[in-house]
C-alpha cells in the first residue's frame, strides 16, 4: 500500500505513453517548437508493463493510459491489453481523433469509460485552438463510443474569452446525450504562458449557466476531481475540475509516470523520481516509488497556494503539461 505523510493511500496510476501529439493545444504544449524525447528515452512496450506491474503489487486498481496524445503510441493496443491482463480499471484520456481505429480493443480491454477532450463545439475555434481540422472526426468519434456503449467525459479546459460564450451550448448538449462535460479551469505549466486573469472560475461559470438552466447539484463520490451537477430532466451532467479556486489535494490518490519513466507524485510537483533509469540499470524501483510518495506536499505540489490569483508562474518549476501526461 502506498500511503504518504498526510495518510493519503495511492492506488491511481496515469502513464503517458509518449510526449508526442497529433494536436497543438495551445494551453497544453510550449508556444516555443517542440522539441520531442527521442525513442530512446521514452519507455518501451515491456518497460510500461513492467512498472505498471510493480504498482500493481503496490496496490494501484485503476490506471489511466495519457499523453501526449496516447493513441498516436503504435504499441497501443498491445498496451491497453497487457494492462488489462493485471485486473485493474483501465481508463484512456484521449483528444478523440484516432478513437475510431481502436474502438475493438478499447472493448476486447474491458475498457468502460474514456475521457475525451473538447474544448469548444465551433469548427473554426476548434482549429485554431488544436491547429487541427477535425472537429467532425473528434465529435463522430464521440458519438462512436456513445453508440458502443462507453460512458463518455468530455474535458472542456475553461479558457476566458471562449468559454464564457459556449458554456450554455455545452450543457444544452446533455440534454440529448448521455455525455459528462467536466469544464477544467485554466492551470500553468511551463510554456502555455498562464495568467491568473485568464482562469474561468467555476463559479463564474456556474453563474452562467444559471442564467439559462435549473441546476441540481449531484453528489460527488470520494477522489472526484469534479464538482457534478446536471440540468433536471437532461440526459448527461456537467462539472468543475476547480484545481485553481478550490483545490481538492486533500483526499489525493493520484501518481502519474511520464514517458520517460519518472515518477511525479503530483501534477504540479516539480520532484521527479527516475524509475526507467533503476528498472535499465537492474536496480530496485519499489524505494524509489515509496520515498516519491513520502515526500508529497500537502497540497498543488507546494508550488502555490490556495489563492491561485497570488500565482507566480515564473516561480512555478514544472514540465508542459504534455510531457506530464494529464
Ligand atoms: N491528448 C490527450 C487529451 O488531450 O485528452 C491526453 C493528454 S492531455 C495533456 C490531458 C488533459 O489535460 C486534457 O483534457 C487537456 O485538456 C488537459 N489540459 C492540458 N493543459 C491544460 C491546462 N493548462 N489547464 C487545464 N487542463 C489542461
Ligand atoms: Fe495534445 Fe491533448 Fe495537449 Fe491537446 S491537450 S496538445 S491533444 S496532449
Amino acid at each position: 500500500m502506498l500511503q504518504d505523510t498526510f495518510g493519503r493511500i495511492h492506488d491511481y496510476l496515469r502513464i503517458s505513453l509518449t510526449d508526442n501529439c497529433n494536436f497543438r493545444c495551445s494551453y497544453c504544449m510550449p508556444v516555443e517548437e517542440m522539441e520531442w524525447m527521442p525513442q530512446s528515452k521514452l519507455m518501451s512496450k515491456d518497460e510500461i508493463l513492467k512498472l505498471a506491474e510493480i504498482f500493481v503489487s503496490l496496490g494501484v486498481n485503476k490506471i489511466r493510459l495519457t499523453g501526449g496524445e496516447p493513441l498516436v503510441r503504435k504499441e497501443f493496443p498491445e498496451i491497453l491489453a497487457g494492462i488489462a491482463k493485471m485486473g485493474v480499471e483501465s481508463t484512456l484520456t484521449t483528444n478523440g481523433v484516432l478513437i475510431h481505429k481502436h474502438i475493438q480493443a478499447l472493448k476486447d480491454a474491458g475498457v468502460r469509460s474514456v475521457n475525451v477532450s473538447l474544448d469548444t463545439l465551433n469548427r473554426e475555434k476548434f482549429q485554431k485552438l488544436t491547429r487541427r481540422d477535425q472537429f467532425e472526426q473528434v465529435w463522430d468519434n464521440i458519438l462512436l463510443l456513445l453508440q458502443e456503449g462507453f460512458r463518455v467525459k468530455v474535458n472542456a479546459v475553461a479558457l476566458h474569452g471562449m468559454i464564457e460564450e459556449e458554456i450554455c451550448d455545452f450543457v444544452k448538449v446533455t440534454e440529448k446525450l448521455p455525455l459528462h462535460i467536466r469544464f477544467i479551469e485554466f492551470m500553468p505549466f511551463s510554456g502555455n504562458h498562464w495568467s491568473s486573469k485568464q482562469v474561468v472560475t467555476a463559479k463564474q461559470m456556474l453563474d452562467l449557466v444559471q442564467t439559462q438552466f435549473p441546476i441540481e447539484k449531484l453528489e460527488d463520490k470520494k477522489h472526484d476531481t469534479a464538482k457534478k451537477y446536471q440540468v433536471p430532466g437532461f440526459e448527461g451532467t456537467f462539472a468543475f475540475i476547480t484545481t485553481m479556486s478550490e483545490h481538492f489535494c486533500g483526499d489525493c490518490n493520484r501518481m502519474r509516470l511520464t514517458a520517460d519513466g519518472k515518477i511525479k507524485n503530483c501534477l504540479f510537483g516539480k520532484e521527479e523520481l527516475d524509475l526507467l533509469a533503476a528498472l535499465r540499470s537492474g536496480l530496485e524501483v519499489i524505494p524509489l516509488i515509496k520515498m516519491s510518495i513520502l515526500r508529497k506536499h500537502q497540497a498543488l505540489g507546494g508550488q502555490f497556494s490556495q489563492d491561485y490569483k497570488k500565482a507566480d508562474p515564473d516561480k512555478i518549476d514544472n514540465r508542459s503539461m504534455i510531457t506530464i501526461g494529464g
